[in-house]
């Protein structure tokens, strides 16, 4: 199979999905606000290939917001296999091992994100968003980022 590099893959996805706006920058992110699919060009290869389809699939799912992590983690788990079926239309090959990491750096963020910070028992999300401890009552909040390790390690 030939490397392909961001700069041959953005036509193609373009074409495929004339709607969505693509836009050089720091990170690979959808936006649905703006209809805009964020890309880093200086990404490493090919996971930035990959990363790149990845943030189509957000778009083609018409994904939006989400209301809790778990809700995240299922967009997340979505994506990749729209990502794949993409990827397949295009001959590109997404790398099975990659894809169960990225799965697994969220999971295992999700877990960071679910363990009481006072006593470490691992709670539950509430309606609210919040997370509170059934064991030690302790509540805090947690940070907004959607971004899995794949895409941190890019920016790094
Ligand atoms: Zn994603
Ligand atoms: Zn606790």
């Amino acid at each position: 199979m030939q490397p392909v590099t961001i700069p041959k893959l953005l036509p193609v996805l373009q074409n495929l999905y004339p709607d969505i706006k693509f836009k050089s920058g720091k990170l690979f992110v959808w936006s649905p606000q703006y209809q805009t699919v964020t890309y880093y060009k200086k990404a490493a290869l090919p996971d930035g290939v990959w990363s790149l389809i990845h943030e189509v699939a957000h778009a083609d799912l018409g994904h939006t917001t989400y209301y809790n992590d778990f809700q995240l983690l299922q967009m997340e788990v979505a994506a990749w296999e729209r990502a794949k079926i993409i990827a397949n239309s295009i001959n590109i090959k997404i790398d099975e091992d990659h894809l169960q990491d990225c799965l697994d750096s969220y999971r295992d963020w999700l877990h960071l994100r679910a363990t009481c910070p006072t006593c470490q028992t691992v709670s539950l999300q509430r309606q609210d968003g919040l997370y509170g401890c059934f064991n030690c009552k302790t509540t805090w909040k947690v940070s907004d980022s959607p971004l899995c390790r794949i895409h941190r390690r890019i920016i790094n």
